[in-house]
């Protein structure tokens, strides 16, 4: 298979001749978790399973296209008269197929996934060069959406990869400049709707976007690496900010903060929590880490390990916006899980359709099962509330009973001490 070089030398001064008078296709194939099987089954097994890979890629695509290999784990397709749309779509469905297939490699079987991303001619580009940086665009998109996608290049994309260069900016200074914030929601026991425990909440006001929501912001911190420190300054600032409630109110009130994949597998993650909670004095039993289900895929071995190191502290660890995304129920019996936290998802949909309020209670009654506590995200109304007060769900979060609030709100707010119980069940 021709590499990169050779591919443009081929191709730069004629692909747009050949293909002038078609249709063609420009797919950037990545191989997802290369990097995973160099690093645990060794180089030469990478190389076989690239070769595999490439072997698949030219049998599929001897007759009407140009294969190469691109980069390090890429690899780019030209696909001349692909035909209409779907046909297109079948294409990149099946490329994903291609490389999702097992592997049977020397030592032992192995599973791959790709992302795709895909530039079309003339509709996108009208030069290769430009077609081949589009199908980049997409494909750099195709990750951050997940693994196993393809993408087709749209102009907008363009646009959203410039404005999240220039948020990236931005954010460097966020921590510096103290455009930090965090906003703390209660987490209330079903029953009497006692506040037990909050939330910490990140937000950033930016001089020039405004308010940026974290969903926005949130996975570029992740990107450039700088949620470690800023995910340790949150950590920090809101260990003191809920010691100081919890010393004035003589109440053991609980703090969840949200964890992201890139800090909870830092090597220097454990030793961080640790020292804040030396520092400000909090108890680690009060502490509990929320962790999304997706962060568990990208390393579930270390992440047992991590979450393992954190438990033996007394430390708890919540499952975040269980039963959305991959919801592998091994995770229920892997990692070590005090609290299950059921994502808003099904409690909007809980009134409407019956099938999510069934889900609802399965998750409920799994949980008593594995002994884990439950807390249920988003509850808007009082029906939502009614229905799952009915379920015997312990405990709950959303607007209803409390909108995430600046610390300065739950100090006038929570000031007496009368307004907590002790929450030693939870
Ligand atoms: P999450 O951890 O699932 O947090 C709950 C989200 O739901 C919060 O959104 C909260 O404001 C929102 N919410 C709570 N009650 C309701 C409700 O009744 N209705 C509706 N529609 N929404 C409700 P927010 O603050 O925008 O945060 C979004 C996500 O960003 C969080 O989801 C969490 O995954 C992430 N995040 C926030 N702060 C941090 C942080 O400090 N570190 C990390 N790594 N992630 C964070
Ligand atoms: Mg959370
Ligand atoms: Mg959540």
């Amino acid at each position: 298979m021709p590499n990169r070089k050779l591919f443009l030398k081929r191709h730069e001064d004629c692909i747009d001749s050949e293909i002038r008078d078609c249709h063609a296709l420009v797919l950037l194939i990545d191989i997802n978790n290369l990097k995973k099987i160099n690093d645990t089954l060794g180089h030469s097994a990478g190389d076989q399973a690239l070769q595999i890979i490439a072997k698949r890629l030219d049998s599929f695509f001897e007759t009407v296209t140009n294969t190469a290999r691109w980069g390090g784990d890429e690899f780019i397709v030209v696909v001349k008269d692909y035909g209409t749309t779907e046909r297109a779509y079948s294409i990149a469905r099946h490329l994903l197929d291609i490389v999702g297939a097992p592997l049977q490699l020397d030592t032992q079987e192995v599973f791959l996934s790709a992302s795709i991303g895909i530039a079309t001619y003339p509709d996108d580009a009208t030069s290769a060069s430009e077609l081949i940086r589009h199908a980049g665009l997409a494909l750099h998109l195709a990750k951050d959406t997940g693994r196993n996608e393809f993408l087709f290049y749209k102009e907008s994309m363009s646009e959203k990869l410039d404005e999240d260069l220039r948020i990236e900016t931005a954010l460097h200074s966020a921590l510096e400049q103290n455009e930090l914030r965090l906003a703390y929601q209660p987490i209330v026991r079903s029953e009497d709707r006692i506040p037990v425990g909050v939330e910490a909440l990140l937000r950033w006001h930016s001089p020039s976007f405004g308010e940026v929501p974290p969903s926005r912001f949130i996975p570029l911190l992740e990107r450039s690496g700088q949620i470690v420190p800023i995910g340790r300054w949150v950590l920090q600032t809101a260990c003191s900010d809920i010691r100081r409630i919890q010393h004035r109110n003589a109440t053991p009130l609980r703090l969840a903060v949200n964890i992201s994949a890139r800090q909870l597998l830092h090597p220097s993650f454990v030793g961080d929590v640790k020292t804040i909670l030396n520092a400000s004095g909090f108890a680690a039993e009060l502490l509990e880490l929320e962790i999304t289900e997706s962060v568990l895929i990208e390393n579930a071995p270390v992440a047992a390990q991590v979450l393992g190191e954190l438990r033996a502290i007394g430390v708890h660890i919540s499952a975040d916006d269980f039963g959305t995304g991959y919801s592998s129920l091994n995770y229920l019996w892997k990692f070590p899980f005090n609290t299950l936290k059921i994502d808003k998802s099904f409690v909007s949909a809980m009134h409407g359709e019956p099938q999510a309020r069934m889900i609802v209670g399965s998750i409920l009654t799994l949980a008593k099962q594995f002994g884990l506590n439950v807390v249920a995200e988003g509850i808007e109304t009082e029906a939502q509330y009614a229905a799952l007060k009915d379920l015997n769900c312990p405990l709950i979060q959303g607007y209803l009973t409390g909108r995430p609030e600046p610390i300065s709100a739950l100090e006038i707010r929570w000031a007496a001490p009368c307004s907590f119980q002790t929450i030693g069940q939870l």
